[in-house]
């Protein structure tokens, strides 16, 4: 097994106003990587005081800072230097993403050039924003002034936590909101980069603060606090839920990206050898640690047992191992629990008849750490749970179906609605199955590449708005619309 990564801090403290601090109570947790599950640091517990003092750090960037008030081009220009910032980092981010969360290397790699491309793509975004004018008629003329919403609350998952803390960081800059982000616990460490990154950018004090904890504990607090009026939050459907009932006597605005359980359909006549390495890329990359992971994999009956048989043998070759060696295909799942909560869907899925035709159980070559080979269930009914709940690991379903209207039926049957993929050289059917689908995202004949411009998000229980481009920005500002007349202006006169 490879070293740690050099440099690794024996502990992670909050940045609240331009500075690192420990919590009020001075309380910490452990935190472990995935690969030896020996804890590696202390990180400072955040808890309603530590959230109070960065909220007022962040309150008092909106009304007296520059930040919110910086002209779009300057701003921009902060926002390309945290990207250099990144760019500059981008193998030590990676070196300590893999280590914390048990993602593969080279994978990680992809998350760090993407969390760069994340600030550029806002910066360029910020700088052609635009304001709505209406003129109706020869009567009156309305425009719209766009102001950022005040302090906006990030709260991220552990899986590829660094790409998705700047997805939120990134938009919510860019809008001119000062922000306080609570990374989630098992994957502190990559966020512990941000406080230089951001300084060394030239970001005032107090426009970004950071405040690790408990999602319970500092998270709710975060939540619960009435100085932020918005919310993103990435996550669990439950934990979505419990975030919008505490949000609810405050108004607040939430943007919820939750689980999902998305389908991967395959038609007969699709290019069987590109559907197979989609479906099994879809699946089993990021440790199948993934939202928009294609769990499920809905096959025509007539190429269904051929299929099966291509898909497990694949996966039954594919590299399980040290997160750090360049070669691994799939690393260790993020946390024992998480292990624990992946290995009981395996034993679900035996225990209510699926067909287990590829791994299930820990690689016998790795004797210690998270490690599930990939793992593929055939036969998978609807009615069974690794066929309805979010696995999140690299674990696969695979079911037949008998025609379109089958298919489309299959693809529904969840509670989720994230992401689908379909796959058939018959066009018509395509668009057709892609309307049909209850689904925020589908790919057609393509697997899951993100243009930042298009909305991303879920429908059903996968969430609620849209983040990505000018949708990302509308929910970080608040648009007014200011009402003028063109004419005289003519007012029934009551009592005259
Ligand atoms: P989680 O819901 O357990 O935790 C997410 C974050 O919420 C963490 O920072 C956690 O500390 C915090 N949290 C927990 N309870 C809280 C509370 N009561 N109040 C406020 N904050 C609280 O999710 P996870 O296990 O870290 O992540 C995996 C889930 O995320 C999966 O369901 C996955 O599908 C989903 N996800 C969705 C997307 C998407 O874009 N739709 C992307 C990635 C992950």
């Amino acid at each position: 097994m490879t070293a740690p990564p050099p440099g690794l801090p024996a502990k992670l403290e909050h940045f609240i106003g331009g500075t690192h601090v420990a919590s009020a109570d001075g309380a910490t947790f452990e935190v472990a990587d995935p690969v030896t599950n020996q804890p590696y640091a202390a990180v400072a517990a955040g808890g309603p005081q530590d959230i109070d003092r960065a909220v007022a750090a962040a309150a008092t960037a909106f009304t007296d800072g520059p930040w919110p008030q910086l002209p779009a081009r300057q701003r921009a220009q902060i926002l390309n230097k945290i990207a250099d910032g990144i760019e500059a980092r981008a193998a030590k981010i990676a070196d300590l993403e893999t280590f914390d969360t048990g993602l593969p290397v080279t994978q990680a790699r992809g998350q760090a050039a993407r969390a760069a491309e994340n600030f550029r793509f806002f910066a360029d975004l910020a700088v052609t924003l635009h304001e709505d004018a209406f003129r109706s008629g020869t009567a009156q003329f309305g425009y719209v002034i766009r102001k950022p919403a005040g302090v906006a609350g990030l709260i991220t998952p552990w899986n590829t936590p660094f790409m998705l803390e700047t997805w939120k960081l990134a938009p919510a800059l860019a809008a001119g909101c000062p922000v306080v982000l609570k990374p989630a616990e098992w994957t502190p460490l990559s966020a512990s980069l941000l406080p230089e990154i951001m300084t060394e950018a030239g970001l005032p004090d107090g426009v970004f603060n950071l405040v690790h904890g408990i999602g319970e504990v500092a998270g709710a607090a975060l939540v619960a606090h009435p100085g932020v009026p918005r919310i993103s939050f990435t996550g669990e459907t439950s934990t979505g839920q419990t975030i919008m009932a505490a949000a609810a006597p405050h108004l607040k605005g939430l943007s919820m990206e939750l689980g999902g359980k998305s389908p991967c359909v395959i038609f007969a006549d699709a290019d069987l050898d590109q559907a197979l390495d989609s479906a099994l890329f879809g699946v089993f990359s990021l440790n199948g640690e993934r939202c928009t992971a294609g769990s499920r994999i809905l096959a025509e009956r007539a190429v269904y047992a051929p299929l099966v048989t291509r898909l497990a043998a694949r996966a039954g070759r594919i590299r399980v191992g040290d997160p750090s060696d360049p070669g691994t295909e799939i690393g260790a799942l993020v946390h024992p629990e998480h292990y624990a909560r992946v290995l009981g869907y395996v034993q679900a899925g035996q225990d209510e008849g699926a067909r287990l035709v590829a791994g299930g159980t820990r690689p016998s070559h790795l004797t210690a750490g998270n490690y599930l080979a990939a793992t593929v269930f055939a036969d998978v009914t609807p009615s069974m749970r690794i066929f309805r709940e979010e696995i999140f690991g690299p674990v696969v379903c695979v079911t037949p179906f008998d025609d379109e209207a089958e298919a489309v039926a299959l693809a529904n049957d969840t509670a989720y609605g994230l992401a689908a993929y379909i796959w058939t050289r018959d066009l018509a059917r395509a668009h057709r199955v892609a309307h049909a689908v209850e689904a925020g995202m589908t790919w057609i004949n393509s697997h899951n590449v993100r243009d930042l411009r298009t909305p991303f998000g879920g429908v059903k229980a996968s969430g609620l708005g849209r983040e990505g481009g000018p949708h990302s920005l509308d929910f970080y500002t608040e648009s007014r619309i200011v009402h003028v007349p063109l004419a005289d202006t003519h007012v029934p006169r009551f009592g005259a």
